[in-house]
């Protein structure tokens, strides 16, 4: 399920960037909005309330880059290069618990995998794209996502209680 980047190469153009900043804000937004719902379940209202407030930060993003499309026309994507991946190291212990039993410390590990995993796009078509632009937009995204990578790995060091046989300390092995 954890895909390499290779989709990146075809950033290049702002167009096609904010068409992806896009849909990677507004599927976080809603990731968050569904993590915090079971964070609810699971009675951690502290997560609940952290989730809640990722999702605010990830729609606040979309305003910003809503803002910079302005009447630009933005190119179709395809779901599968955006939506949130279940790190393997999650897979088969958590990908089917989304809706049933995702502890806190899954939650977070999952969201962590995905915000490491915008951030990597992004500095992918830093490193790729022939746009300057382009470059340094996502650029900016790339470094409001690694704040989102900082929050997240501070709140997963305080639910240390193993959820898992694996050690999952490193899910991301991208
Ligand atoms: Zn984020």
């Amino acid at each position: 399920m954890t895909e390499s980047l290779p989709k990146v190469l075809l950033v290049n153009g702002v167009t096609m960037l904010l068409a992806y900043a896009r849909a990677i804000e507004i599927e976080a937004a809603e990731r968050y909005l569904e993590l915090a719902e079971q964070m609810d379940v699971h009675n951690s209202p502290e997560l609940a309330n952290l989730f809640r407030k990722m999702a605010a930060a990830e729609q606040m993003h979309l305003s910003k880059v809503d803002n910079l499309v302005g009447t630009l026309k933005l190119p179709e994507i395809l779901p599968w290069q955006y939506k949130w991946d279940t790190p393997e190291a999650l897979e088969t212990t958590a990908y089917d618990a989304i809706h049933y039993q995702m502890t806190p410390r899954c939650a977070l590990q999952l969201a962590l995998a995905n915000e490491e995993r915008a951030v990597a796009f992004f500095n992918e078509v830093v490193a790729q794209s022939s746009d300057s632009e382009a470059r340094r937009i996502a650029s900016e995204l790339a470094a409001e996502e690694y704040l989102h990578v900082e929050i997240v790995r501070s709140w997963l060091d305080r639910f240390h209680e193993s959820d898992f046989k694996e050690d999952l300390d490193n899910p991301v092995s991208q």
